[in-house]
């Protein structure tokens, strides 16, 4: 983990290539170390973030694709806020982890997804438009799909969903079976001691209650419910709620649209946990209270935009089932709710979300090495 010679050159064409990656000013540091000093989260052994520095700037590909360690950071922004050369380390870490997911990831989509905004937007309302055109076609009847199919080859749509679907499902495999050869530890610790404890940080994110603790932190006395932590939490267990929905709804093919009805429930909750924790995260990228805001990349936004869609479309469904009302407005949301989420499930192992696939193996494998 400890590099003993610090004195390598720079590899000034890996460096140029994280900067597209989003850390732009790490070439700053001087390695004084207070990053890794206020990082509550950096242990004896694994002194990151300033490890991540070296590697980045020495371009040690290997040692940062193979590093557990890169998914134990929680983006709070403690290290870049005391950073005497605004070397910006937390950034510096988000910039290694896309560049750790575009790697995982054999198409080369991703990486254009995290180089290039033009071609992520482009990219993004091509998809929009592809998934809208999907669906219709489930009903060929309408009357949008009888002028659509005019157009297009019905045919054309069907095979093109059933290639994506492919390319998705392979790309993810690849990816998770990389990640298992990549971050396999060898370490001795009990599986079920270490499965519990990788569960408990990815269910409530333990460690990340260690951060924004120090005395300066704009943290500091702020409440509970508005603090990062939280917020994360409540994206998450939004995901979380409203796939248990979606699954049972299917499952159980219900035909209860009672809005007291206990899946309906749990998608409403679901919902309002998303459109909550996304909306101030949202806010805290515009009104960015802390450095670790000050940037945001166009993927991260889109995201973002994205759950807040599915999050406030899959409300007013709600809404618009309880009032009975079945309006074109209603089919339309209807359809832009089920594009932001098949959007975010098909763009799953070429975007950011990818790390909710490479996290959970990090952590279980660092888990093994600690307990
Ligand atoms: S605090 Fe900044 S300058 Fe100091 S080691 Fe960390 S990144 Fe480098
Ligand atoms: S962002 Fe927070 S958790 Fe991540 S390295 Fe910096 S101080 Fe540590």
């Amino acid at each position: 983990m400890i590099i003993k010679n610090t004195q390598v050159a720079m590899d000034t064409m890996f460096v140029n290539e994280i900067e597209r990656y989003g850390a732009k000013n790490f070439k700053a540091c001087f390695d004084c170390g207070t990053c890794t000093a206020v990082c509550n989260l950096s242990e004896p052994g694994h002194s990151f973030p300033r490890y991540f520095v070296r590697l980045a700037r020495t371009g040690a590909r290997d040692e940062i694709l193979k590093s557990r360690e890169l998914w134990l950071c929680y983006a709070c922004g403690d290290c870049s806020e005391n950073c005497p050369r605004n070397a910006d380390p937390a950034e510096l870490i988000a910039a290694l982890r896309r560049y750790t997911i575009a790697s995982y990831e054999p198409t080369g989509l991703t990486k254009l997804i995290f180089k290039n905004n033009p071609v992520y937007i482009l990219l993004t309302l091509v998809l929009a438009v592809i998934l809208a055109m999907l669906l219709l076609s489930f009903r060929p009847e309408s009357d949008v799909s009888r002028w659509l199919f005019q157009y297009v080859d019905y045919q054309i749509i069907h095979y093109g969903g059933i290639l994506l679907a492919l390319l998705l499902i392979l790309s993810v495999i690849y990816g998770f079976v990389r990640s298992v050869k990549n971050y396999a530890s060898g370490g001795k610790a009990k599986f079920w001691d270490t499965l519990k404890e990788t569960t408990k940080e990815v269910g409530i994110f333990k460690r990340y209650l260690k951060c924004d603790t120090y005395d300066d932190s704009y943290w500091n006395g702020k409440p509970w419910y508005i603090k990062p932590w939280f917020l994360h939490l409540t994206i998450f267990w939004g995901f979380v709620l409203l796939f248990v929905a979606t699954g049972l709804d299917y499952l159980f093919k219900d035909p209860n649209i009672e809005v007291w009805w206990p899946t309906r429930i749990l998608g409403t909750i679901g919902g309002l946990s998303l459109i909550y924790g996304s909306s101030l995260i949202m806010g805290y990228r515009v009104t960015k209270p802390t450095k670790i805001y000050l940037r945001t990349k166009m993927a991260d936004w889109i995201f973002l935009i994205f759950i807040w869609l599915t999050g406030f479309t899959g409300l007013w469904l709600e809404i618009a089932i309880f009032a009975h009302n079945h309006t074109m407005l209603t089919h339309f949301i209807f359809l832009v709710h089920i594009i932001c989420a098949a959007e975010m499930f098909l763009l799953f192992s070429f975007s950011k979300f990818a790390h909710t696939l490479y996290r959970p193996i990090a952590l279980f494998n660092y888990y093994k090495t600690k307990l």
